[in-house]
């Protein structure tokens, strides 16, 4: 069952229009992310669902009431920022504790769910501290326990990762979608990092300038994208523009600035004399010999970086065409690379796509 549904919103600022005609529908008890670089109208779509941005065209229903014209506070929907915003002069306690006395909880049930969700965002010890003696990634689980304590429908998260370290980054997140899995809510997430996206949700929806442009499992989007957008925008590739030049047995062949490619374009009918787009994943790019008879040839080395079991780097195929190549180290015998070396390259046709 679908908890929030979305039917062709829109929300325009003067001349801005932030969100565009977008219907979305997100499965109760999934994290979903709305993915998509700065000013793509993220926040503005989290906001209305909230009820703080009011949309100027189209239907919010959560968990199928039509919520339009329902003022924020019932909505009961919890919701995490990305600077944390707890209240500076309470405790720790005092501010997960906040929501149900508001809701005019009883005292002593206060003092048992608090105790209780002081636990699930690992604050043990903590009770007492003001916000000012946290650090960030604590700050943030305080944000956490009061978004999740008063029970709601749906939890919201806007960005709330972005100031905290790489490596406490990681750590939190994981901590979310546990936490969030453990509780079976209902969440969105909002981020512009398609990695954090790819790592902790269910289904994303990528989105440009206010608009959809695909949405599906993190392994759909990653393996099929819709379009040169999001498949230069999920994961690392080379999103390259080429031109039919022939069509036979499922496979096309093609120019892409000089080279000719035989590339399987999943699914797609084209005709020779037709601008198409490919992408090339930078580890499906062979370096050194092999069996493989198709796009093959040399490159000049450009760039190498060695990075554990990795090599990254760039390779020129003609002075038109470079390329980001990706090797992993698995054994000795592995491939090395030297800056400005020539090297034979190849790529199978079902890795151009
Ligand atoms: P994101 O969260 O993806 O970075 P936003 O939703 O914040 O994007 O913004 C989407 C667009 O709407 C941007 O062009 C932004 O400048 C504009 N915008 C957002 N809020 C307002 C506002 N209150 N007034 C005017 N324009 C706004
Ligand atoms: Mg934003």
């Amino acid at each position: 069952m679908s908890d929030i549904v979305i039917k062709n919103l829109t929300k325009k600022f003067d001349q801005t229009v932030a969100v565009k005609d977008l219907s979305i529908s997100i499965e109760k008890g999934q994290l979903v992310s709305l993915l998509g670089p700065s000013g793509c109208g993220k926040t503005t779509l989290l906001r209305m669902i909230a009820g703080f941005e009011k949309q100027t065209v189209g239907d919010i229903y959560i968990r199928g009431r039509l919520i339009n014209d329902v003022p924020p506070q019932r909505r009961n929907i919890g919701i995490v920022f990305q600077d944390y915003a707890v209240f500076p002069t309470m405790t720790v306690k005092d501010n997960i504790a906040y929501g149900l006395k508001i809701k005019k909880m009883k005292k002593d049930e206060i003092e048992k769910k608090v105790a209780e969700y002081i636990k699930i965002v690992g604050l043990t010890g903590y009770e007492k501290r003001l916000p000012s003696q946290l650090s960030g990634g604590q700050q943030q689980r305080v944000a956490l326990a009061r978004a999740l304590i008063i029970n709601p429908d749906v939890l919201l998260l806007d960005e709330p990762l972005s100031n905290l370290d790489a490596a406490l980054r990681l750590k939190i997140r994981k901590e979310i979608r546990k936490i969030q899995q453990q509780l079976g809510i209902t969440a969105v997430f909002v981020t512009h990092d398609q990695e954090e996206a790819m790592s902790i949700s269910d289904k994303i929806f990528v989105m440009r300038k206010g608009e959809l442009m695909q949405s599906g499992t993190p392994q759909e989007i990653y393996l099929n994208p819709q379009n040169d957008f999001v498949a230069s925008f999920i994961g690392r590739s080379n999103v390259v523009y080429g031109e039919v030049k022939s069509v036979k047995d499922s496979k096309v062949f093609l120019y892409v600035n000089g080279i000719e490619f035989k590339a399987s374009k999943n699914g797609e009918a084209v005709k020779p004399g037709d601008k198409v787009w490919v992408s090339i994943r930078p580890q499906r790019i062979h370096l050194g010999k092999s069996d493989n008879m198709a796009n093959t040839g040399k490159g000049r080395i450009k760039y190498v970086e060695y990075i554990g079991s990795e090599i990254r780097g760039e390779i020129e195929l003609n002075e038109n065409l470079t390329l980001d190549y990706n090797s992993y180290m698995l054994d000795e015998n592995s491939i090395t690379v030297k800056f400005n070396e020539t090297i034979p390259y190849s790529i199978s046709p079902s890795d151009i796509n």
